[in-house]
């Protein structure tokens, strides 16, 4: 059930039709059968789905072996369609490419011009497929020169770059695009298969079909890390007074990474003070440096490597005006209390922030009207509890830090 058919004028593409030129085009081929298709001698009928769809039939299946499809499928074919042309981009639905396996049929190809030498496959997949059929057709896509994008129904979480995977999900008229999220993305293969369906749980909407088209086409469906992007910093603190000179006081207690637009399916990193000491590169060196053009301004403290009298231990501690310094073990974890000391953005590199995150390439959707809800995970991959939005920051009736984290005097 094609969305194109030939006639001697050229292809004939029934998405770019309206009702009237529909009706007019069926029956000018009543009268002249101008109309043929590529694939075998049938006549050629025109149709219109029960979802609306116009479309071309075979008036006989016989000796065709293009196989027939759903009208999810043709609905699904004919937005790609005109999400391409919407965009000025050539859709050739049904392009056929012939190799040593014999013809091969993309369900659309869209290019930025026509007769370009690229193009993207765009291919829907209704019913299911084993991921080496899906490799083995994008792997013969490349062999003709083009980057394939799969639009599956079935939740099909693959996630490299060769192989672009988004999730189809009928909505209303049309469909929503989804794309793995952080929880997919990191633990795939320890979900069950209701947990992998779990849009909410599992998944993150990048809008409408024809929106995700247009995001595609624009080059916002992109994979891995920018190469060079802004990060935003947010430190964290607390209120207290410093134990030795009794000053009111709000040390730093932990960062987090926000990696910026150009990466809105990464997760925010969250950094305690003492790892960021541990932080090896230029990244960790600028930011301690940004905090501490600020932090002695805004909590009373200059955060500097210190030596723990009873452990022994040297880590990065907040030191006050008067040369004490709280120790690591009065830093409480991440709460409630906490609220934001400062914040700034700085410019970077993937090379750079790579010291702070074992990233797990993924394709990313960028739409900043609609961003992501995002996860934050620690510095070591585990999934970071978080408490945001923190409180701003405001004058303190706190007490002095109690001794949060260990019992006894570790350090
Ligand atoms: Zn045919
Ligand atoms: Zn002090």
């Amino acid at each position: 059930m094609p969305l194109r058919c030939v006639s001697s004028e050229g292809d004939e593409l029934s998405f770019e039709h309206n009702a009237n030129s529909w009706a007019d085009l069926r029956e000018r081929n009543s009268r002249d059968r101008h109309l043929k298709f590529a694939c075998c001698d049938a006549g050629v009928i025109l149709k219109t789905s029960s979802l609306g769809t116009r479309y071309f039939a075979h008036k006989a299946r016989r000796g065709c072996d293009i196989a027939p499809e759903t009208q999810e499928h043709l609905r699904a074919k004919t937005i790609i369609c005109k999400a391409l042309k919407e965009a000025g981009w050539v859709a050739t639905p049904e392009y056929r490419m012939m190799d040593a396996e014999g013809a091969c049929i993309a369900d659309v190809l869209g290019q930025r011009a026509a007769g370009s030498s690229k193009g993207i496959a765009f291919e829907v997949q209704w019913s299911p497929q084993l991921a080496e059929t899906t490799r083995a057709r994008t792997a013969r896509y490349t062999e003709h020169g083009l980057r394939s994008l799969w639009l599956m129904k079935r939740p099909m979480p693959l996630n490299s770059k060769e192989v672009p995977v988004a999730r189809l999900v009928a909505c209303g008229e049309g469909f929503d695009v989804y794309i793995p999220n952080e929880a997919l993305v990191r633990g795939a293969e320890y979900l069950n298969i209701k947990e992998l369906a779990d849009l909410a749980a599992s998944w993150r909407r990048c809008g409408t079909l024809a929106e995700f088209t247009r995001g595609v086409v624009e080059g916002r469906f992109r994979f891995g890390l920018a190469k060079d992007f802004e990060i935003h910093v947010t430190v964290a603190g607390v209120a207290n007074w410093c134990y030795s000179c009794g000053a009111e006081k709000q040390p730093a207690t932990s960062i987090v990474l926000a990696l910026g637009y150009l990466n809105p399916d990464f997760p925010d990193i969250l950094i305690e003070i003492h790892e960021l000491g541990e932080v090896e590169g230029s990244l960790a060196e600028r930011i301690l440096e940004s905090i501490n053009k600020r932090l002695p301004r805004i909590g009373g403290y200059t955060l500097a490597q210190r030596k723990a009298k009873a452990s022994q231990v040297t880590y990065l501690a907040n030191v006050c005006t008067c040369g004490a310094f709280l120790s690591r073990s009065y830093i409480p974890y991440r709460s409630q209390e906490d609220r934001t000391l400062l914040e700034f953005d700085l410019k970077t590199t993937a090379e750079e922030v790579a010291p702070f995150y074992k990233s797990l390439d993924r394709w990313c959707f960028i739409d900043r009207e609609n961003p992501p809800l995002k996860a934050t995970i620690g510095m070591h991959g585990f999934p970071a509890n978080t408490f945001l939005p923190l409180s701003t920051s405001g004058s303190s009736t706190d007490a002095p830090l109690r001794k949060v984290r260990y019992v006894g005097y570790s350090d």
